[in-house]
């Protein structure tokens, strides 16, 4: 019989540079092959979530690190591993990826793993972005894996070390531990593992809290030409981030649609089911994503239509918010680029792209004075005082990570 793993209790984001392996790796830790762009793959709800999930393990008889595993029998000894716990692995999709995509990615994990390879001189741009990525959303908990050594000399590995050692000097990750691997022929994913384990701590939740859920993903799941009678509701994607969701629960979605007159409307419905992990559940809590059924007309959650809105229970949602002030913080410069660019202040009715959460909108800035800064939404967001801002400016004809903010 099919032994019962536990769900998934943390979040783990993969970040890093574009081609360096983030998909090859959540492959190698979990057998799933989470690129969103995979057409084989496109239909299960797992796959439009972007994330899989591994169990890690531990052999009782090997030595560490061999030890850790996500084989339910040892190779070396045979004998059953002992269960540690499920994670989630949040796989930041590939080439045509925006900036504003993986940092509303980024409210849902937990700690990351920066992904370098070590056949390409460090940083590359994508890496130094998506580590400042990291350092404004606040996710502190970072494994470096320094992959692709199959494909490089014992002494390029070493300067790579240097290279990275270099590079996270002073950020977030400074003491980030940096584990030499191979994804595509999985050399050290044991001592990965073990790195995670070590690095990565389950956060404590709040599970008495009323539920909040950060909206990922939403899509209609029916099938074209499925009879009226047949359909079913329409379904949301995200991870709690504090509370209990349970089947049956009376929930309301925030900021909601836009209706005729222009004004937002909060969405109330019902839980139909839960998903979570690939099976149904009763209950949710934090950690890993789930799929939300809910009673609500399909239309209205077709094609990512509620990413970035915030459920749960109608009267204890954040307040729906169409202008915000946020003391801000820039960087001094400007990510992402081949180039050094320095970050000017922000000005008076200049426009920026900000992230909440996983909502994504463009905000006119009212006022500017010193650290305090102003802004009107184009997009109202569902959010609170203390409430982390990732801020970007328009450089060079894209979006720009230039600073972070803190909703005040
Ligand atoms: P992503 O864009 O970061 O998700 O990168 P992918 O996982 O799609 O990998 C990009 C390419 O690098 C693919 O052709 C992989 O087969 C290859 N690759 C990934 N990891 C390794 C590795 O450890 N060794 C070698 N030789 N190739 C790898
Ligand atoms: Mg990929």
């Amino acid at each position: 019989m099919e032994e019962e793993v536990p769900l998934p209790e943390v979040n783990i984001g993969m970040v890093g540079h574009v081609d360096h392996g983030k998909t090859t790796l959540v492959y190698a830790l979990t057998g799933v092959w989470a690129d969103r762009h995979s057409e084989e793959l496109k239909r299960g709800i797992t796959i439009r979530l972007g994330y899989a999930d591994a169990t890690f393990r531990k052999c009782p008889m090997c030595n560490e690190p061999e030890a850790y595993t996500t084989e339910r029998i040892c190779p070396i000894h045979g004998v059953k591993t002992e269960i540690l716990r499920t994670v989630s692995f949040v796989d930041a999709p590939g080439h045509e990826m925006l900036m504003a995509t993986m940092l509303s990615g980024a409210a849902l994990m937990d700690g990351a793993v920066l992904v370098i390879a070590a056949n390409e001189k460090c940083p590359r741009p994508q890496t130094k972005e998506h580590l400042m990525a990291l350092e404004i959303i606040g996710v502190d908990k970072i494994v470096i894996a320094q992959n692709k050594i199959d494909t490089v000399s014992k002494e390029r590995v070493l300067e790579n070390y240097r290279e990275i050692k270099e590079f996270v000097k002073g950020t977030i990750a400074e003491n980030a531990p940096i584990i030499p691997i191979s994804a595509q022929q999985r050399i050290n994913i044991d001592a990965l593992i073990q790195a995670i384990e070590e690095t990565i701590p389950t956060p404590e939740r709040d599970l008495d809290s009323p539920p909040l859920m950060h909206i990922a993903r939403s899509f209609d799941v029916n099938k074209p030409g499925t009879k009226p009678e047949d359909l079913v509701g329409g379904v949301v994607g995200g991870s709690l981030a504090r509370g209990r969701l349970r089947v049956g629960d009376e929930i309301e979605i925030r900021p909601g649609i836009k209706d005729d007159r222009g004004n937002w409307q909060p969405l109330r419905t019902e839980v139909v089911s839960i998903m979570a992990s690939g099976r149904y559940v009763e209950e949710a809590t934090p950690g890993g994503l789930i799929g939300v059924a809910t009673k609500l007309d399909p239309f209205l959650t077709k094609s990512d239509k509620l990413v970035g809105n915030v459920l749960g229970y109608p009267e204890h949602l954040p307040d729906v918010l169409s202008e915000l002030t946020m003391e801000v913080k820039l960087l001094e410069r400007v990510v992402g680029l081949e180039e050094d660019v320095e970050v000017e202040k922000i000005k008076m009715n200049e426009v920026l792209m900000l992230v909440v959460g996983t909502a994504v909108t463009v905000a006119t800035v009212t006022s500017a004075r010193d650290d305090i800064v102003e802004v009107k939404l184009k997009r109202p967001v569902c959010a609170e005082k203390g409430d982390r801002v990732a801020i970007s400016r328009r450089v060079g004809g894209r979006w720009r990570l230039i600073g972070a903010g803190t909703i005040v």
